[in-house]
């Protein structure tokens, strides 16, 4: 059985499908970029649909357990400073008052830093996000293709869901699916590969004695290297492992899927994330066993959670108006059309290990502005594309994928999509300063010159 081979085709008979909703702005997606996006155009007016696949929110952020905002803050010029604000600051808010925040940690040597969370309060705080802006919510909701009004326009997004298939008609339509779904089905041009970033089943464990464990994050490197002199052996080098709110519970970021061939598992492909999904168990099982034979502190701990999905870090990216590309990260660019800053460096999945780029900060200022283009597709009108799947080049996208730069396109999407309804503006016409100036009116920043 292959993935790409379909010998026999059956012909399907034509059905009437129902129109179960019309709306302003039709979302899909509730991962980190859909969930602003959403909130966004409806805090402007816009009636929105929100459509996700799963029964929570969160995307990656909880479907695949990350736990853990990379990318709200930035080195600016040596110092670490939160960077991305608006709605992200309500999110955090909210998962404040649930007890469900850390306060950032540093990393590598205090280069940049990031913040956990818990994802049960992840779930529960991007609710009060979306539903206290006025988005209306259609979960277990699976997107399954379009209906075009024309070549250049979506008409409505078709959907499986418990009630059977529907369609949803709306003006403007956001992809913030991560895999570029509703682009790809409505002809917008993306790219996927030849490489794709690796993926990875993220695991927590509890029981850990916080005390004997201490800063154990500095030593897992040093510990595999020993286990495997004895023989143990590991998906991939650079292990991830920090501990969460509760200090007797890590997550662990260590595993790494590949296909038969060594390549990367491709998150579009069912059967490639059919196998991926029981190997990453595979690998989490023993990953633990090596956890508390050689780790100090570790010795009772027991697996508290597998992640629901395979952590997918990506698939299809469009090719927009603006392509995003490392040297622009590396180099710390300016836009006249800010959205918004990622401060987060580059972070490539490669075979076997992670590897990290940093920008040249104190001398720099530590982060790269977002242009407005780049979520903005060619060839389809009424679309935004917002999060892990605008338009970046390979490189580019694993710095601007994590989560405070989903958060920042997303605002800017839900921005951009209200400023076309309201003026009857394709998104694409929609002028970049009107984005601008809503964008810091709800407090979001767009970076400084300097
Ligand atoms: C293993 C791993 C570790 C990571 N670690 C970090 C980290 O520590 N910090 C950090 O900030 N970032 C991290 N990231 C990256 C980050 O989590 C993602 O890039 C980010 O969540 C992307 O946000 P998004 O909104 O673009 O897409 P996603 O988070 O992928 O959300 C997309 C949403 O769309 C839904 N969806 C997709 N297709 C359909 C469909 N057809 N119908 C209905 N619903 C659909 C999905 O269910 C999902 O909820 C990590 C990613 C992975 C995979």
């Amino acid at each position: 059985m292959t993935s790409t081979s379909a010998r026999r085709h059956l012909l399907e008979p034509a059905r009437q499908t129902p129109v179960i909703a019309e709306v302003d702005v039709l979302v899909l997606g509730g991962g980190p970029a859909g969930i602003t996006a959403a909130a966004a155009a409806a805090r402007a007016g816009c009636r929105v649909l929100l459509v996700e696949r799963y029964g929570f929110l969160g995307g990656m952020g909880t479907a695949a357990g990350v736990t853990n905002f990379c990318g709200l803050h930035a080195n600016v010029h040596g110092e670490l400073t939160q960077v991305v604000h608006g709605l992200a600051d309500d999110l955090l808010d909210r998962l404040r008052q649930l007890g469900g925040l850390n306060e950032p940690h540093a990393l590598f040597g205090g280069k940049i830093c990031a913040q956990a969370y818990d994802n049960a309060a992840l779930k529960v705080a991007a609710d009060a996000l979306v539903l206290g802006h006025g988005v209306k919510l259609l979960l277990h909701a699976q997107a399954v293709g379009v209906q075009m009004r024309d070549t250049a326009n979506i008409d409505a997004l078709l959907v499986e869901t418990r009630s059977g298939r529907g369609a949803i008609a709306a003006q403007v339509f956001i992809d913030a699916s991560g895999d570029a779904d509703l682009a790809a089905w409505s002809g917008a041009p993306f790219e996927k590969g030849p490489e794709l970033m690796y993926p990875s089943t993220m695991f927590r464990v509890n029981g850990v004695d916080a005390a004997r464990a201490g800063d154990a994050w500095n030593h897992f490197g040093a510990l595999m290297a020993e286990a495997e002199s004895k023989g143990r052996r590991f998906a991939r080098r650079t292990p991830i492992i920090r501990p969460q709110k509760n200090p007797a519970e890590w997550r662990a970021n260590v595993t790494q899927l590949s296909n038969a061939d060594g390549s990367a598992v491709d998150g579009t492909d069912a059967w490639q994330l059919s196998a991926a999904e029981v190997d990453g168990r595979r690998q989490i099982v023993d990953f633990v066993g090596f956890l508390r034979e050689c780790a100090p502190g570790f010795e009772n701990a027991y697996l508290l959670e597998i992640a629901p999905q395979v952590g997918i870090r990506e698939t299809r990216r469009i090719v927009g108006e603006f392509v995003l590309t490392e040297d622009h990260v590396l180099g710390c660019a300016s836009f006249d059309d800010s959205i918004g800053v990622n401060g987060w460096p580059i972070e490539a999945h490669v075979q076997g290990d992670v590897v990290f780029r940093f920008t040249d900060v104190p001398q720099c200022r530590g982060y790269n502005q977002l242009p407005l283009r780049m979520i903005v597709p060619r060839v389809v009108d009424n679309l935004l594309v917002a999060g892990r799947c605008a338009s970046m080049s390979h490189l580019g996208q694993s710095a601007a994928r994590v989560s405070g730069a989903c958060f920042a396109m997303g605002e800017a999407a839900g921005v951009t999509a209200a400023l076309s309804r309201a003026y009857a503006w394709r998104p694409r016409q929609v002028p970049a300063p009107e984005v601008q100036r809503l964008l810091e009116a709800h407090g979001v920043w767009l970076g400084s010159d300097d």
